[in-house]
């Protein structure tokens, strides 16, 4: 997992082979919604360069809100979706072969602390635990970095900033940040906008009319509420942007609900069809 072979897309973002994102600083500010007083906490947690945590359900606008945030700060913003084999290895680097020769190639995180980038991973919870040990040193007073295949110690650039996603409900009893590292991070709650907001994202988002973006916050709401239909995840203010997307490039009301509300929730037939069911009616 390296920075190198990166493929640029139309966004002023690359990729890597590996999946990890490197946005830059010229690209267009992405829109955000603020929802609670989260532009000035982060701004004073990078300031004072203190690592933020962002918890909360998916689809809720929190990647939006580095990639705004990043943007805002005019830093580069390194993102890593961390799953269940990412090591402190793919974030600190490695050694590969380059023809005849050994090389070192920095990881995201070596790269991020260099350069003074924004770090953002997203799902921390999912990575193997040598990362939550790598990342300790770097989210207190120190902000140092041992690398032990260099035997080396790096200190971080002034602004360096770590942020980490987590996701509270889908770890529930599986995969739990510890005290010990969650009391490292300033922490911010995320949530479903009220209507009213979730409306605004959702035209401007994708353009569709006022009356379709109530009918799909109405449906929104309506779904979180029935929360015996047991929903591992409930509607996400994403699926409700992809729905109204759909719908504002001709596809028909209900199947653009269907495919992108109800079909992502569940696979349950009984539970889908109910979905599918007040879907229909609302819209
Ligand atoms: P998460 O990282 O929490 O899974 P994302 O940041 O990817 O969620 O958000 C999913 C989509 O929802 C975004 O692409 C955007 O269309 C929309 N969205 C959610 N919240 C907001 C917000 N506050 N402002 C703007 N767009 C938002």
């Amino acid at each position: 997992m390296t920075l190198n072979n990166q493929t640029q897309n139309n966004t002023g973002s690359s990729t890597d082979a590996s999946g990890i994102l490197v946005s830059t600083t010229d690209m267009k500010t992405p829109y955000y919604h603020q929802i609670n007083q989260e532009v000035e906490v982060f701004d004073q947690a990078f300031q004072n360069k203190l690592p933020i945590l962002i918890k909360g359900p998916t689809g809720t606008g929190k990647s939006r809100f580095v990639e705004y945030m990043a943007n805002k700060e005019g830093k580069r913003l390194i993102t890593v979706s961390c799953h269940e084999e990412t090591s402190s290895t793919d974030l600190i680097g490695r050694y590969i072969i380059k023809g005849a020769e050994t090389v070192w190639i920095d990881g995201p995180l070596t790269t991020a602390m260099k350069n003074g980038d924004i770090l953002y991973m997203d799902e921390i919870a999912e990575a193997r635990p040598d990362v939550i040990v790598a990342i300790h040193p770097l989210t207190d007073h120190r902000r140092e970095l041992f690398i032990d295949k260099l035997g080396e110690t790096i200190k971080a650039h002034k602004d360096f900033m770590l942020v980490a996603s987590f996701n509270p409900g889908y770890q529930k009893g599986f995969k739990e940040l510890k005290p010990s590292t969650r009391q490292r991070f300033v922490a911010l709650s995320f949530d479903y906008p009220s209507p009213k907001i979730e409306m605004e994202i959702l035209q401007n988002e994708s353009n569709v009319d006022k009356d379709i973006a109530k009918k799909l916050v109405a449906i929104g709401n309506k779904i979180r509420n029935l929360t015996e239909l047991g929903l591992t995840e409930t509607v996400s203010t994403r699926l409700l942007v992809d729905a109204a997307k759909l719908i504002r490039s001709g596809l028909p009301k209900r199947l653009s609900v269907h495919v992108a509300v109800a079909e992502p929730l569940t696979d349950e037939p009984q539970t889908l069809q109910t979905i599918k069911d007040v879907c229909d009616l609302m819209i």
